[in-house]
C-alpha cells in the first residue's frame, strides 16, 4: 500500500493541487478571498518571482492555459508552455521521466492536463516534494481551479452559499467541470445541487453523493438560483455515445424558453468552450442572464490565488 497522497504541509497549505477532495471549506474559502481580491485590482504582484512555472497540456486548452500562464508571469514567473512535452510518451519517454527533465532545468510548478486519470497524482508523488504539481484538468475526473472558479463566481453573484439551488445541466457523466464544481459547492455548504442529465449522460450512483438528479431538463432547473451549463464532451468515448444534436437542444439546450423555468433572477454559467445553438442558445450565452464572460475573469483571479499560495507554502519550506 503506497501512502496517502498529501496535498497539505503541516500548516495546512496547499503543497499540490491535483483535487478539492479533502480539501476543508476553511481552505476554499481563504482561496476564493485571496482571488476576489485579484478579480477586483489584479495586481502584478511578486510572488512567485524567482519561480519558474511549466504549462503541459495533453489536451488542447485556451482559456485554462492562457489564464494560468497570465497568472503566473503577473506576478513574476518565469513561464515555460509544453504543449507537446506529455507527448514525448510517443517517443516511449515516460511522464516521469520527463517531469524528472524538467526539474532538473529548475522548473518549480508543474501545470498538468491530462486525458488519462492519475497523472498529476504520480508525477507529484515522483518529484516528492522537489515540485508543486497543480492540476488543469484530468481526464473526465477533476478541474480543481475551475470548480473554484464556478464557486467565486456564484459568491459574486449571489452573496452566501447556504440557501443557493445550483443546477448543472448535460452530459455530466463526462464532465471533470461537474465533478469538480459539486466538489467546491458542497464544501461550501450549497444545500441544493442537482444533476440534469438524459439517462446516458447521468453519473453513476455512487458520484455526486447528495445531489438530486433530473432527467428532464425543464423540472431540473425549476428555480433554480444556477443554471450551470456543460458542454457535450464529445472527444471522450463511453457514457453518452453520439449524440443527436437536434434532440439534445429540444430536451436539454438551454434556449431563453427554458431558462425561464429557472429563479427570475438566475445566473447562466458554462465553462467553454460552449456548442452554440446546441446546449446553450446564444440569445442565452450573450445575453443579461450569463456569467460566462465573468467565470473567465475569475480564472485568472483564482488561478493566481494558487499559485500565490503554493509559492508560500515552498518558501516556507526552504527556511
Ligand atoms: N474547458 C473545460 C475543460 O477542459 C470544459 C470543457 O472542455 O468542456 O474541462
Amino acid at each position: 500500500m503506497s501512502e496517502p497522497f498529501a496535498q497539505l504541509d503541516a500548516g495546512g497549505r496547499l503543497r499540490h493541487l491535483v483535487t478539492l477532495d479533502g480539501l476543508g471549506r476553511e481552505l476554499l474559502e481563504a482561496l476564493l478571498a485571496r482571488a476576489e481580491a485579484f478579480a477586483a485590482a489584479p495586481a502584478r504582484g511578486d510572488a512567485l518571482s524567482g519561480l519558474t512555472v511549466a504549462n503541459l497540456f495533453g489536451e488542447p486548452s485556451t482559456r485554462t492555459r492562457a489564464s494560468f500562464e497570465l497568472a503566473a508571469l503577473r506576478q513574476g514567473a518565469i513561464v515555460l508552455n509544453l504543449d507537446g512535452a506529455l507527448s514525448s510518451r510517443a517517443k516511449g519517454e515516460t511522464l516521469l521521466d520527463t517531469a524528472h527533465t524538467l526539474r532538473a532545468m529548475g522548473v518549480d510548478v508543474l501545470v498538468i492536463r491530462d486525458s488519462e486519470p492519475g497523472v498529476q497524482e504520480s508525477i507529484a508523488r515522483a518529484l516528492d516534494g522537489e515540485a508543486a504539481v497543480v492540476s488543469a484538468g484530468e481526464a473526465h475526473l477533476s478541474h480543481p481551479t475551475q470548480g473554484l472558479l464556478d464557486a467565486l463566481t456564484i459568491r459574486q453573484c449571489k452573496g452566501a452559499f447556504d440557501r443557493l439551488s445550483v443546477a448543472i445541466v448535460g452530459d455530466v457523466a463526462r464532465s471533470r467541470v461537474a465533478r469538480s464544481a459539486h466538489r467546491a459547492l458542497a464544501t461550501l455548504g450549497v444545500p441544493d445541487i442537482r444533476v440534469v442529465a438524459p439517462p446516458a449522460m447521468m453519473p453513476g450512483d455512487a458520484d455526486f453523493a447528495g445531489a438530486r438528479r433530473f432527467q428532464s431538463a425543464d423540472q431540473g432547473i425549476a428555480g433554480a438560483d444556477v443554471v450551470m451549463m456543460l458542454r457535450i464532451q464529445h472527444e471522450r468515448a463511453g457514457s453518452g455515445g453520439s449524440v443527436d444534436l437536434a434532440s439534445y437542444r429540444r430536451d436539454f439546450g438551454l434556449t431563453a424558453a427554458r431558462l425561464r423555468h429557472a429563479a427570475p433572477a438566475a445566473v447562466v454559467m458554462h465553462p467553454g468552450p460552449m456548442n452554440r445553438g446546441v446546449e446553450i442558445d446564444s440569445e442565452v450565452a450573450d445575453g443579461p442572464q450569463s456569467v460566462i464572460r465573468r467565470q473567465v475573469a475569475n480564472g485568472v483571479a483564482v488561478r493566481m490565488a494558487v499559485l500565490a499560495q503554493l509559492a508560500e507554502a515552498r518558501r516556507m519550506r526552504a527556511r
